[in-house]
C-alpha cells in the first residue's frame, strides 16, 4: 500500500529543494514527499494521487506564485482531500494574506521563512498536524472487506468460515462504521452480509462454497483415486495428512469447514509439546496445513463428507454435492461437536449474541462488557480467559460448587486470579431474552431453584461434545453415544465379530470395515486431546501401511 504523501509546492528552485531536502529528511520513511513548481502542477499531481485511491496528509505550499497564490491552490485542494493538513509558507510580508486564508481556507497553520533551523522551527509544528491526521487516517484497504450487522448470525458465520480459513479480511460494522455505510450505499438493495472482493465484485450473503470458490479455495479432488482419503481436518487430519504425503501416500483431506478443526478455535493451548508459552488454535492450524501443504496433500475445504461406500477392495466417499472419490484406505477424523443447551430463547438468538465453542472472530466486540461462559471444563476455561482481556466481565456460570472436574490446575489459578473473572456456582441459564440480539439471561440456582434476570449481550457455551458419525450410520460401528467403534474395542468376548471379514483381528484404530481407519475425538475412548488427536492421527499411518501391503 503506498505511504501517504506529503505535497511541497513553490515556484522558486531553490526553496522548493531546500524544503524537499528537509521533509525528505525527517518524513520519508512514512511518507512520500512529492514537489510541484506551481500551484497549476500541484493540481495535477493531487488529481493523480486521487485517480490512484492514495491518500494526502500534508500540503505546504509557497504564498507567492505566478500561476496562482497558495491560498488559492489550498482552497482548491480542499475540494480534493478536505482532510488534508494545510500549511502556508510565506514571507513577513504575506503574514495578513495568511491570517486571512486562516478562515477562508481553514489554513492549519502558516510558516514564515526562513524556516532554519527545521529541527525548531518545522518539524514540530508538523509533526503535531501530522500527528493530529494520523488519528482520522485510515489507510485504504486492498484485501476483501465484509459489511454487515454485528449482530447478524450471516455476518457471524461468515467472519468465522474467512477466519478460520485464514483468509484476510476488514470487517466493517454497519451500526458503527461510516465507510461501511458509504461502501453499502453503493448496492442499496443488496442482501446482507456483503462481501467486496479486491477487484471491485460484490457478493451479497454468499454461501460459503460460492465464496470458497472466489477466495480461491479448493473445493474439488484433481485425482481419480487417491491412496488415502481423510475426512476432517482437525488436528487428527493434519497430523495424518502430513505423516501420509510424506511418506509418500497420495493423499486428500476433506474438510466440511476450515483446517483446524476444533483446536482451530482454541485461544491459547498451552498443554502442547514444545509451546512453552502457549500456542492459538489458529497459528497451530496454520502450520500444520503449510506443513501438510508442502508434502503435497490435496485439501479440499470447505467440502463435507455424507456417506462411505465399499466397493470390494476400494473405499469410496460420497460427498454433499454428489460426487464421489475413490481410495485405498479411508481415516475418519471428525472430532466431535458442541452439544447444544436446552433453553427457551436460545434457538433464535444464536449467531445473536449466543455462540457455542469460543469465537475468536467475536472477543474483540465484547470490550467493555458483561460476558457469560457456561461451562466448567478446559474449553470454558480458556475461553474465560481470552475475553477476561477484552471484556468488562466474564461470569462462568456453572452448576456445581466450584471448577474442578475437567480443568486443569492451571487454569483453575489463572481464572483465580483474573480480577474480572467471577464463577457463578450452583446455577444454570434457564432463558434468554432479547429481539434482535441477546439483551437478557435469566439463572437458576440449581438447588433452591430461585431465578434472576441479568443483562448481557454474549453468552458462550460450552457443554461438552457429540460426535460427528451420522454419515457412517449402517456402515462403521459405533458405540451407544455414537463414538466409532476401533481395534480391541471391536472384539466380542476377546474373539473377533461374525461379521468381521478377514481371518486376522482388526488393527489398533481400524474400524469395523477394514481398510476404514479412525483418529481423534471421534474414537470411541479418545483422550480429547489436540496431542493425543496428532499421536493418532500419525500412529494411523503406520497401520495403513501395514494394510496397503496386503492389499496392492
Ligand atoms: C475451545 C477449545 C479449546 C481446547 N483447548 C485444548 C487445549 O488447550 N489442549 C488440548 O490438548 N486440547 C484442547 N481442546 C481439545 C482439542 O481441540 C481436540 O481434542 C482436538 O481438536 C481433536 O482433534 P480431532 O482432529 O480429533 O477433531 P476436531 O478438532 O473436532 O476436528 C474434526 C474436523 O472434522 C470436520 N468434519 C466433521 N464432519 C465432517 C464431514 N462429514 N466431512 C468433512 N469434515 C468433517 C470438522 O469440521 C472438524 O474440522 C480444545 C477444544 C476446544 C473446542
Amino acid at each position: 500500500m503506498a505511504k501517504p504523501t506529503i505535497l511541497a509546492v513553490d515556484d522558486d528552485p531553490q526553496v522548493l529543494n531546500a524544503v524537499y531536502s528537509d521533509l525528505r529528511r525527517r518524513f520519508a520513511d512514512r511518507y512520500r514527499i512529492v514537489r510541484a513548481d506551481g500551484g497549476t502542477s500541484a493540481l495535477e499531481a493531487l488529481r493523480e494521487i486521487q485517480s490512484r485511491g492514495d491518500s494526502v496528509a500534508l500540503i505546504l505550499s509557497d504564498q507567492r506564485m505566478p500561476d496562482m497564490s497558495g491560498v488559492e491552490l489550498l482552497e482548491q485542494a480542499k475540494e480534493l482531500f478536505p482532510d488534508a493538513r494545510r500549511v502556508l509558507l510565506t514571507a513577513y510580508a504575506d503574514t495578513e494574506a495568511a491570517i486571512k486564508a486562516i478562515n477562508a481556507v481553514r489554513l492549519d497553520y502558516y510558516l514564515l521563512k526562513p524556516w532554519d533551523p527545521p529541527e525548531v522551527k518545522l518539524y514540530p509544528t508538523l509533526d503535531d498536524l501530522l500527528e493530529e491526521w494520523q488519528v482520522g487516517y485510515r489507510p485504504k484497504f486492498d484485501g476483501i472487506q465484509v459489511i454487515g450487522h454485528r449482530w447478524s448470525p450471516d455476518s457471524h458465520a461468515l467472519k468465522d468460515f474467512l477466519g478460520r480459513n485464514q483468509i484476510p479480511f476488514q470487517w466493517l460494522d454497519l451500526s458503527a462504521d461510516d465507510e461501511a455505510s458509504r461502501l453499502a450505499t453503493q448496492s442499496p438493495n443488496a442482501r446482507l452480509p456483503i462481501v467486496v472482493l479486491p477487484d471491485g465484485t460484490r457478493l451479497e450473503n454468499p454461501d460459503h462454497p460460492s465464496l470458497a470458490q472466489r477466495v480461491g479455495l479448493r473445493t474439488q479432488a484433481t485425482l481419480d483415486f487417491y491412496d488415502l482419503i481423510i475426512i476432517g481436518g482437525g488436528p487428527a487430519g493434519l497430523a495424518a495428512a502430513v505423516y501420509g504425503s510424506s511418506e509418500g501416500l497420495k493423499t486428500v483431506m476433506i474438510e466440511r469447514t476450515a483446517p483446524g478443526g476444533q483446536a482451530g478455535s482454541s485461544s491459547l493451548i498451552e498443554n502442547y509439546l514444545g509451546f512453552p508459552g502457549g500456542v492459538s488454535g489458529a497459528e497451530l492450524s496454520r502450520r500444520a496445513v503449510t506443513q501438510a501443504s508442502k508434502f503435497g496433500v490435496e485439501i479440499l475445504a470447505p467440502q463435507e463428507v455424507c456417506g462411505i461406500e465399499v466397493n470390494g477392495p476400494f473405499r469410496v466417499v460420497r460427498l454433499v454435492d454428489g460426487t464421489k472419490i475413490a481410495g485405498h484406505v479411508v481415516l475418519i477424523a471428525t472430532g466431535v461437536r458442541w452439544r447444544q443447551l436446552d433453553a427457551p430463547g436460545l434457538v433464535p438468538l444464536q449467531g445473536k449474541g449466543v455462540y457455542y465453542g469460543a469465537t475468536m472472530q467475536e472477543a474483540s466486540l465484547f470490550k467493555d462488557e458483561t460476558v457469560y461462559i457456561v461451562g466448567g471444563a478446559n474449553s470454558a476455561g480458556q475461553a474465560a480467559m481470552h475475553f477476561s482481556a477484552f471484556a468488562k466481565e466474564v461470569k462462568m456460570v456453572i452448576r456445581a460448587k466450584e471448577l474442578g472436574a475437567g480443568m486443569s490446575d492451571y487454569l483453575m489459578e489463572r481464572i483465580e486470579k483474573a480480577p474480572n473473572i467471577e464463577v457463578v456456582s450452583f446455577t444454570k441459564v434457564v432463558e434468554a431474552h432479547g429481539e434482535e440480539q441477546l439483551e437478557a439471561l435469566t439463572l437458576e440456582h440449581v438447588e433452591t431453584g430461585e431465578q434472576r434476570r441479568v443483562e448481557t449481550t454474549g453468552l458462550f457455551i460450552f457443554i461438552g461434545a457429540e460426535p460427528f458419525t451420522d454419515f457412517v450410520s449402517g456402515t462403521v460401528k459405533r458405540d451407544e453415544k455414537g463414538f466409532i467403534l476401533s481395534g480391541v474395542d471391536l472384539l466380542e468376548g476377546g474373539k473377533v465379530a461374525k461379521d468381521w471379514p478377514l481371518d486376522r483381528d482388526p488393527m489398533a484404530l481400524e474400524t469395523s470395515v477394514p481398510g476404514v481407519f479412525v483418529a481423534g475425538d471421534v474414537r470411541h475412548g479418545s483422550m480429547k486431546r489436540v496431542a493425543s488427536g496428532v499421536g493418532e492421527g500419525s500412529t494411523s499411518i503406520s497401520l495403513v501401511h501395514q494394510y496397503l501391503r496386503n492389499v496392492r
